[in-house]
């Protein structure tokens, strides 16, 4: 038995079966690649699904987390600490717009912020909220009721928010559904959990338009999309749109859980004193992770990284002109391959076999989402290997895997 099998075993006793069986066990990482317990090296393309902006075990996390642990670790928001208000200054900075933050431990919590913040601001005679089919905005019951997906939330209906679905993308709809009830519409720029589809050019601007004309306030999800995954600080600076409300979480801290809704102009302090609050969030390790993010992104320049080496490997996996792929959709190291069968577990499971972690987002959607730090021989050492991946793939289903 492997020491995977055997922890496998021992999860599968004591942990909930929510995520099914995972198929690797990792022990440690470094830069772009981790260890499982069994000594295999993979070269880490999923980072933890878009979170390990600097990848595994970057000195800069590592001295600000360390640091930051020997000197104050948790002190709640009862009283304030230096990291936590240079994060907001700096987040409010990247936004270039005017505003204020409230931090989280996740994305779910930031898009449960936003919610309450509409609801403070619009009230009672705006009940509906407007978003997208597809969409993916986190577990909780607020943020899974703007969820468009009906397999993870029809199960845990009713959710006592009034939600108007529309399709993603189609602006004549989202006009449509944008009335004098509405109090905002919640906007991935590009939907990650979908299957890194992302939205049409003018999309959001013309739900900037819809939400002026109706009164309704326009919050768009950045918990995947944010801290330069698309080769942007935010995918939605890429159209010159003012949003009302940010959320963020994913990449922030590059593996420490923080997150962040940010409200804009004078949703800035929509929420007052006892609105709102968290006992753990915005704690002083995660705050000095997220800025250690935010400055190495910036010393290093990670989002021009980011940009190229995404660039570079979409043009390889289009080269390689394998029957199985029939496209890449995304932007910088946010990109899905696409199948042209439901074969995405088998070339998950075939890279894997080849030491790489890829993710299977959809049946026929393969997700890669690595570190920003991403070298260019990094990713041509995938490429290289992608057509062989998935031949590996094709064979008969049963077989695979
Ligand atoms: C992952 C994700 C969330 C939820 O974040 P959690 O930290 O898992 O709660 C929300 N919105 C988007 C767009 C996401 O990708």
């Amino acid at each position: 038995m492997t020491a995977t099998q055997e922890l496998q075993d021992r999860y599968a006793a004591a942990v909930m079966m929510t995520y099914g069986m995972p198929p690797v066990a990792l022990a440690r990482g470094s830069g772009c690649v981790v260890w499982d317990v069994d000594g295999n090296s993979y070269l880490d393309l999923v980072a933890g699904i878009a979170v390990s902006a600097l990848g595994h075990a970057h000195p800069a996390i590592v001295a600000a987390v360390s640091g930051q642990a020997g000197r104050l670790a948790h002190i709640s928001n009862l009283y304030l600490h230096e990291p936590q208000v240079r994060l907001a200054e700096r987040l409010i900075g990247l936004l270039g717009a005017d505003g204020r933050v409230f931090f989280t431990n996740s994305g779910a919590e930031a898009n449960e912020a936003a919610i309450k913040l509409v609801r403070r601001r619009q009230g009672a005679a705006r009940p509906v909220f407007v978003a997208a089919e597809h969409s993916f905005h986190g577990r909780t019951m607020g943020a899974l009721a703007l969820t468009g997906k009906s397999s993870i939330r029809d199960p845990f209906a009713p959710f006592g928010l009034d939600v108007r679905f529309v399709p993603y993308g189609d602006a004549g709809a989202l006009r449509a559904a944008v009335r004098e009830d509405c109090a905002a519409v919640f906007l991935e720029p590009c939907q990650g959990e979908a299957g890194v589809v992302p939205a049409p050019d003018g999309y959001l601007s013309a739900a900037r338009a819809a939400c002026d004309g109706a009164g309704a306030l326009l919050v768009i999800d950045e918990v995947q999309s944010g801290i330069g995954r698309t080769g942007a600080w935010f995918a939605h600076q890429r159209e010159g749109v003012v949003p009302d409300v940010v959320t963020l979480a994913k990449g922030l801290g590059g593996g420490l859980p923080v997150g962040a809704c940010i409200g804009i102009g004078a949703c800035g302090s929509a929420l007052g004193k006892g609105d709102h609050g968290s006992t753990f969030a915005g704690n002083p390790i995660a705050c000095a992770a997220a800025l250690a993010v935010l400055d190495t992104i910036e010393r290093d320049g990670l989002l021009g990284n980011a940009t190229e080496v995404g660039e570079r490997m979409a043009a390889a996996v289009l080269a390689i002109e394998h029957p199985l792929v029939t496209g890449v959709r995304g932007s910088g190291l946010w990109r899905a391959i696409t199948l042209a069968a439901p074969a995405a577990a088998a070339v998950e499971a075939s890279a894997r076999h080849s030491g790489f972690l890829v993710n299977a987002v959809q049946p026929d959607a393969i997700r890669l989402a690595p570190p920003l730090i991403l070298s260019a021989a990094e990713a041509d050492s995938f490429t290289a290997e992608l057509p062989s991946i998935l031949s590996s793939a094709s064979v008969p289903a049963g077989q695979g895997a």
